[in-house]
């Protein structure tokens, strides 16, 4: 296999999966700091990662490849099937852009999680209680 070809197979992976790896990390920290949620909740626009109903907050967990973040692993283009991708990850940016505003006018309040936020889990703390309250 390409170098490509087994990058695109891992990212494949990965987004079949519901419970990918910087969401369970966003989970378990979560958990440590003593608040307690539920996943994917499926009556919710977007079908948020992590919810919280008493505060009507949600969590997205983003991958910044695969939901275009402004950063350099989210600036990546793939070298093979490069308008496949574009497309792709347009239509992701639309979507995550709709669901956060459905989400407010139903008031619930959003807040996104990127992968490469997870690093510095000492700010991601901050962010997260910052958000809960
Ligand atoms: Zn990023």
């Amino acid at each position: 296999m390409s170098e490509t070809a087994q990058q695109r197979s891992r990212i494949m992976r990965a987004v079949k999966s519901r419970d990918t790896k910087p969401e369970m990390a966003v989970r378990r920290l979560l958990h440590r700091m003593g608040y307690r949620y539920r996943i994917h909740r499926s009556d919710l626009p977007g079908k948020p990662d992590i919810v919280f109903a008493g505060r009507r907050k949600v969590i997205f967990v983003h991958g910044c490849f695969w939901h275009g973040h402004d950063c350099p692993r989210g600036a990546r283009t793939p070298a093979s099937n490069t308008a496949y991708w574009t497309a792709k990850i347009a239509r992701n940016i639309e979507r995550d852009h709709e669901t956060v505003v459905q989400l407010a006018n139903a008031k619930w309040a959003t807040l996104i999680v990127w992968e490469c936020g997870l690093r510095d889990q000492t700010a991601l703390a901050d962010r997260l209680k910052a958000f809960l309250g």
